[in-house]
């Protein structure tokens, strides 16, 4: 079996506890607006393949250095849940801390045996109002708040994701909703608040997709401070 991957990076510190080696797989059902790797979308546009016993040599090879562990990340890692399963029964196998970085798209039996060789959750919910977490990613909200619901039931650590957007996902209302939803898991670690940059326009014009957030201003640190503040009102660790 062998894994459609985008890329690797073997120190990431950004996705998951400790330094972390990261495999960014490629494959994606959404389309968020914001999307800083739409790069990964397609995937058979995949630039390496390898089987997961490959990617835990890979691994091997550098972990006194990336000692927290691995984490698949976007875009969508498990719309290979195969091949995370095989690559993540290795790595726990091995004593080492695994994480998924989803949008939480797939539920089916496949994704529920790779949470069982699962650590931590890094969630993505893009946004709490369904018409315009529509909009942004085109893909319904619904599927995941169930994904959110059974890593509740089964009492998955999770770590959730939320990009601030100016004028897309930096609502007042909406950030207090998104807050209060999140406050009700007691299985919610914490929450990192990931602000919104154009280092990725030159993705979008390479593959010559409309990029329709071409005009929207970074995020500030005016306004991550002030969205962490409306968390922290709901006893969010941020
Ligand atoms: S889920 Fe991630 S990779 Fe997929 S479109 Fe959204 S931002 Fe891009």
């Amino acid at each position: 079996m062998q894994g459609n991957i985008h890329s690797f990076e073997t120190f990431g510190t950004k996705d998951g506890p400790g330094i972390r080696f990261v495999l960014f797989l490629q494959g994606c059902p959404l389309r968020c607006l914001y999307c800083h790797n739409p790069d990964t979308w397609l995937k058979d546009d995949a630039k390496y393949h390898h089987s997961p016993q490959e990617i835990y040599h890979e691994y091997d090879r550098i972990k006194n250095v990336a000692r927290g562990g691995v984490t698949v990340s976007c875009g969508e890692p498990l719309m290979q849940a195969e091949f995370v399963l095989e690559l993540f029964k290795i790595l726990k196998t091995n004593n080492i801390h695994t994480a998924v970085d989803t949008s939480g798209i797939f539920l089916n039996d496949k994704v529920k045996q790779v949470l069982e060789f699962t650590d931590l959750v890094l969630l993505d919910i893009k946004h709490i109002n369904p018409d315009k977490y529509l909009k942004l990613t085109n893909a319904p909200l619904q599927a995941t708040l169930d994904f959110m619901t059974y890593l509740a039931e089964t009492g998955k650590k999770v770590w959730l994701r939320y990009v601030l957007v100016p004028g897309y996902t930096d609502d007042e209302t909406d950030l207090h909703h998104w807050a209060q939803y999140a406050s009700q898991f007691s299985n919610v670690e914490r929450v990192d608040l990931l602000p919104f940059h154009q280092m990725a326009t030159h993705k979008w014009e390479n593959m010559e997709v409309t990029y329709k957030l071409k005009a929207v201003p970074p995020a500030q640190k005016a306004d991550v401070e002030r969205a962490e503040n409306i968390f922290r009102l709901y006893g969010l660790n941020i």
